[in-house]
């Protein structure tokens, strides 16, 4: 088992479909003509990105062209909140957002605050869950965007996104969210949950990384984010990058196709492993709310031990998984998610997050539940924290 990878970091990325890697290749080799030209060789590439466009619209049950491509989700969510923002500014400047969004949300409504604006950061509950009557407390007359995450990256948590919608829908205030886990893992209709501008990115569904999306409803007004030429209908400048939106296309058609079957088989896996540590690891803690998270998201606390060091400790054995601790700042501070649904730093810096796709297999959770429960005894047996506990016989 130990001579290929275990790939358990599929919120990090994914590895592209080969289906996916096929249908890019004539791009970056003969089929290389700029879409925005207009003899043949150019129409051509014109041609699959609108046929790109069009499976994504499709996915989510949009208009073709209501779909702007981006270098990323993190452009996307940049360019909805602060597109959002300047264009909307003589109406209010009041933004509402939570306290676990991504960093691309996160910061980008820290710099607006800068900038003149104001927002608010709803807390969430132990479950990292928001509730609809928060979301409609902190409305305020200036309240001008709603950006609330679809799925968190960490803990897997999914919001109410059909009664958050509806509130901003009644109150006239524009709804983005950050879809960028989400997509091609739940089914998403931007029609149904009253979404104005959605956030999305293809390396997370087995498609290339460099490549993103946002949804824009028709008429909602918005300031474009890169000026230059006149490309995504002047809306976001620079030379499309065909090869990666036709792949982009590629992977949401078959994320959509199969997502029943696949959410079936992350669950099976989420749940057997939870099961299985629960049943054979002391000590730990399930982090996010068990039932209302994504199919694929194992985020788990285990008491007086560092999460890097479970990592590393896994990567020696072939597992590649990631942890809630990571010094994302150059800080050693835990990860603001498992902060926020009210950690203390030393259980937050425990943590490890598992997250499966499409390739993963039982027999790979029967490996990781044959070295897991070892590395975490034998961490333990290291931690002066866990001699206190022993001295104190709080365990059995
Ligand atoms: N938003 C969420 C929730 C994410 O998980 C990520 C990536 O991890 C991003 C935004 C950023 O996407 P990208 O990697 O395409 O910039």
């Amino acid at each position: 088992m130990n001579d290929k990878i275990i790939y358990f970091d599929n919120a990090a990325t994914t590895q592209m479909k080969e289906e996916v890697l096929e249908e890019m290749l004539p791009f970056l080799k003969e089929k290389y003509g700029n879409a925005s030209t207009i003899y043949s060789l150019g129409r051509e590439s014109k041609k699959y990105i609108e046929e790109a466009r069009e499976k994504i619209a499709n996915s989510i049950f949009a208009k073709s062209k209501e779909i702007f491509f981006t270098g990323s989700g993190t452009e996307s969510d940049n360019w909805a909140i602060k597109g959002i923002a300047y264009a909307n500014k003589n109406k209010g400047n009041h933004i509402i957002t939570t306290s676990i969004e991504h960093h691309a949300v996160l910061n980008t409504c820290q710099e607006l605050e800068k900038n003149g604006f104001e927002v608010t950061y709803l807390p969430v509950n132990e479950n990292g869950l928001i509730t609809k009557e928060q979301v409609k407390n902190a409305i305020k007359p200036n309240t001008i965007l709603i950006s609330i995450m679809f799925a968190n990256n960490e803990i897997g948590t999914i919001q109410p996104i059909n009664e958050i919608g509806k509130i901003a829908r009644e109150n006239k205030i524009f709804f983005h969210t950050d879809a960028v886990q989400a997509m091609g893992n739940i089914p998403i209709n931007v029609n149904e949950m009253s979404i104005d501008l959605l956030s999305m990115s293809a390396h997370k569904f087995y498609g290339p990384k460099g490549i993103g999306a946002l949804y824009i409803r028709t008429g909602i007004k918005i300031s474009s984010f890169i000026q230059g030429g006149a490309q995504e209908r002047g809306k976001r400048a620079g030379t499309e990058n065909t090869a990666n939106i036709v792949g982009f296309g590629k992977a949401i058609e078959l994320a959509t196709l199969n997502i029943e079957q696949n959410n079936k088989k992350l669950l099976d896996l989420r749940d057997r492993t939870i099961e299985e540590i629960t049943k054979k690891i002391p000590f730990i803690k399930l982090n996010g709310d068990r039932q209302k998270r994504l199919p694929g998201n194992v985020n788990i606390s285990f008491e007086f031990i560092e999460g890097e060091s479970i990592l590393l400790m896994l990567d020696m054995k072939g597992i590649a998984a990631s942890s809630g601790s990571a010094c994302t700042s150059g800080s050693l501070d835990p990860s603001h998610v498992l902060l926020e649904i009210g950690l203390p730093h030393e259980i937050a810096h425990g943590s490890l997050r598992i997250t499966f796709g499409n390739n993963n297999t039982h027999e790979e959770v029967d490996y990781l539940m044959d070295v897991l429960p070892d590395i975490v005894a034998k961490l333990r047996e290291m931690s002066p924290l866990y001699e206190n506990v022993k001295k104190e016989k709080r365990y059995v």
